[in-house]
């Protein structure tokens, strides 16, 4: 059980295979699980499981940037002679991204000039 006062931080803690709880001074780090660790009953005993803090740590973090997507590509080349590699590769677009449009056939990349254009679809 973790008991929370409010206005402090959260304490550390560690269960023991005991059942045992032993608190931590704030910003110690408790025993990570399987370590021994001094128990006020039986003397020493292993450590069962620590809570993990959660400090801001939820999931995995988003990207800064997304992805550009095929329709932006499109959007970006919509009514244009052409774009060059480099311009696109500014502007976020992934080498892979023109390699799957192209692909998919609307996508035409000369590779001698480096230079982007839609290929006019059927
Ligand atoms: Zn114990």
């Amino acid at each position: 059980m973790i008991t929370r006062r409010p206005g402090r931080e959260p304490q550390p803690s560690a269960t023991l295979e005991c059942g045992q709880v032993v608190h931590y001074e704030p910003g110690i780090c408790p025993p990570a699980p399987g370590d021994v660790v001094p128990c006020r009953r039986h003397g020493y005993c292993a450590t069962a499981a620590v809570p993990v803090p959660t400090r801001g740590a939820r999931g995995p973090r988003r990207t800064r940037s997304p992805r550009r997507t095929q329709e932006e590509l499109r959007a970006r080349l919509g009514g244009l002679p052409g774009e060059s590699l480099a311009a696109l590769r500014r502007e976020r677009f992934t080498l892979r991204l023109l390699a799957d449009a192209q692909q998919e056939g609307w996508l035409r990349v000369d590779q001698e000039s480096d230079w982007v254009r839609l290929r006019s679809l059927p």
